[in-house]
């Protein structure tokens, strides 16, 4: 395989809300979208369909929002849902800017802003060399947008879910407390599942098992991440169904 060679084709790739913000801070920062979309398009330029889904935890999560406020979950959950649009639309306006076509295709309907998720359609914008940033979650209450990941990466048949966070992969403890905490290259689902590990949670997990789809977690924050992993470098922690031996 080349060097400039993707490995993975078709992508998804997951961006929590906090990819969009400060470390520790909060809503929509310009200058790190605009780095989350110098990345993408680098991808994209490498001829990669790129299916994209954003978190909303940059504003709100419902689980922890309805504990502070008389607001029902579901009604936390549809807030935290309505965030993963604002980043949508601002990931799309950032990379368009860039001349990289990009559509937006949400699970709740908010029709002035953008399209619906249709599956069919979703595809069609892949196949075209769109980038497809998937809002509203599942448009469910009582889930999360790393279940969302999972869900439309089985719809959509990817060759790989990568989960962007802002730690180098999964770690065998917290490395913010632990300092003997080790770096995984690989693991199985099995050993996620088993060793309850901070990957996404565990029903994500068990869809990507069942669907044998590898997750790769890694470092967003580190510029040229993306590429380095769809290009099959050794980047992060890579989930998949059995330990391979040799090198990453
Ligand atoms: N959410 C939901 N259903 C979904 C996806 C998301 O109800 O299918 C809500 C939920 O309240 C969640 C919030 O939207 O906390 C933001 O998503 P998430 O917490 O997954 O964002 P991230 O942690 O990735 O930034």
């Amino acid at each position: 395989m080349s060097q400039s060679q993707p490995a993975y084709p078709r992508v998804l790739l997951k961006i929590s809300g906090e990819g969009f913000c400060q470390r520790g801070e909060f809503g929509i920062d310009g200058d790190e979208i605009e780095k989350i979309a110098l990345q993408l398009k680098a991808v994209a330029d490498l001829g990669v369909e790129l299916a994209v889904v954003v978190g909303g935890g940059n504003f709100l999560r419902g689980r922890t929002f309805t504990k502070k406020a008389h607001i029902h979950r579901a009604t936390a959950d549809y807030m935290g849902m309505l965030a993963t649009i604002l980043n949508a639309v601002s990931l799309q306006d950032t990379l368009e800017k860039m001349g990289v076509p990009t559509r937006v295709c949400s699970a709740v309907h908010v029709e002035a802003m953008c399209e619906p998720f249709i599956r069919r359609r979703a595809l069609r914008h892949l196949e075209k060399k769109r980038i497809v940033v998937l809002a509203g979650g599942t448009g469910n209450p009582f889930f999360t947008t790393d279940t969302c990941a999972a869900l439309r990466a089985s719809e959509l048949g990817v060759n790989a879910l990568l989960k962007a966070t802002n730690v180098d992969g999964v770690y065998s403890a917290d490395p913010k407390t632990d300092p003997d905490a080790e770096l995984f290259e690989r693991l199985t689902y099995q050993d996620v599942i088993e060793r309850n590990l901070q990957v996404m949670d565990l029903s994500a997990v068990d869809l990507c098992r069942n669907q044998d789809i590898p997750i790769v977690v890694f470092n967003l924050k580190k510029e040229g991440n993306i590429e380095r992993v769809i290009l099959g470098r050794p980047v992060g922690t890579t989930v998949g169904k059995a330990h391979k031996t040799g090198a990453n």
